[in-house]
């Protein structure tokens, strides 16, 4: 299963339309060979339908869809050799879980000996080898959910499309499975494209993340890229949290350049990129990426007088919610770990950032 070739995936232009619906809207991508590639996006944004239409399940109102550059935009799901899971395990309840393996074997005609191989490889991959026998109400839905994963792994599809597959099972079970989708990925090094609504599911497992709303992808990349450089408020705001502070650039500060916000003037690192003193400006700005502490930073290029509104303890750090003068409420995140500020509300702080700590972005 390890040495099987990996195939590419692009979609160009596609669209599908329900009436007045645009379900997807225009939408082109690759999935370089190999890749894990996240849809992520809200309830009904297209990502489904994107799957679908992949799978063949949906035909396209326009578009194309190629696999190695060849194009499958026409061919029946059962001709394109692909492997999929749901949300839903839908096991056979009367079969045994070597069982539910085999059936897509067993459909495609494969000699017993054979069966019995790929049945007992795939399960191995997804470490349920010693419960062959089991039948599936006799498993919990993580172990439902991975002989889901192995039934669609068996016959060595071109491609493997997942949709929210762990969106049903708990907080710490999806932790658990997300390490393990990953893991398995790397091992049989086939393209995955997964969906989900998850932000921190597309960012913990993927190559590659695709933004969708509204029927459309808004931006793509890497996930580190995509948290880092987000290009809209919406996208700032969809993965992970973000303060926005709305301003007024005023002009170039070193090798950045200034903007008033709430009657203070901050500095955004990097080109002003063709604002001219007096535009509107909107910077996104990460909760981690703000310091508290009781007294002044003396290095940080933006410092802001606060006082906490209130705080929530979560273990490993603290979320704070701080008001500002001018500016309003901002949220800031910082480790548990030896904090400088006491936890009370009305306390006075001082926050600070640095000059690349915030990205202006498009307010959409
Ligand atoms: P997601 O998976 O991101 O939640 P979907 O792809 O399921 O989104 O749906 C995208 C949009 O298309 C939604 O507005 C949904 O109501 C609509 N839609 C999906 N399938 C159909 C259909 N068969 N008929 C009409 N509208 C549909
Ligand atoms: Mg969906």
């Amino acid at each position: 299963m390890t040495t099987q070739q990996a195939h590419s995936l692009q979609i160009r232009n596609l669209r599908k339309h329900y009436g007045a619906v645009r379900a997807v809207d225009d939408v082109s991508f690759t999935v370089k060979r190999g890749d894990f590639l996240t849809l992520l996006g809200p309830s009904g944004s297209g990502k489904t339908t994107v799957l679908m239409a992949i799978a063949g399940f949906v035909d396209p109102t326009s578009g194309d869809i190629l696999v190695d550059d060849r194009v499958i935009t026409g061919l029946p799901p059962e001709k394109r050799n692909f492997g999929m899971v749901f949300q839903g395990y839908a096991l056979f309840p009367h079969l045994t879980v070597a069982g539910n393996v085999a059936f897509p074997l067993e459909v495609r005609k494969l000699a017993r000996a054979d069966v019995e191989a790929r049945v007992k490889q795939a399960l191995d991959l997804v470490q349920l080898g010693h419960l062959g026998d089991r039948l599936p109400k006799q498993l919990s839905g993580g172990q439902q959910q991975r002989v889901a994963l192995a039934r669609a792994l068996v016959f060595q599809p071109e491609l493997l499309l997942l949709d929210e597959p762990l969106s049903a099972l708990d907080k710490k079970l999806r932790a658990e499975l997300q390490w393990e989708l990953k893991s398995l990925h790397q091992r049989v090094g086939m393209t995955f494209i997964y969906v989900t609504h998850d932000q921190d599911e597309a960012l913990s497992m993927s190559d590659e993340v695709a933004i969708m709303r509204e029927g459309k992808l808004v931006q793509s990349g890497a996930p580190g890229a995509l948290y880092d450089r987000p290009r809209t408020r919406f996208v700032a705001d969809f993965l992970g949290k973000s303060n926005f502070l709305p301003g007024k650039v005023e002009g170039r500060e070193g090798s950045g350049f200034a903007y008033a916000a709430g009657g203070q003037r901050f500095v955004q690192a990097g080109h002003a990129d063709g604002r001219q003193p007096g535009d509107a400006i909107l910077v996104a700005l990460r909760p981690e990426k703000v310091s508290l502490g009781h007294a002044a930073s003396s290095t940080a290029r933006n410092r802001l007088q606060a006082e906490i509104v209130s705080w929530s303890y979560f273990g490993t750090g603290v979320h704070f919610l701080v008001k500002a003068p001018g500016i309003g409420e901002l949220t800031v995140t910082r480790p548990s770990w030896r904090l400088d500020v006491p936890l009370e509300a009305g306390a006075k702080v001082w926050l600070a950032w640095d000059a690349d700590a915030t990205i202006p972005v498009a307010d959409d």
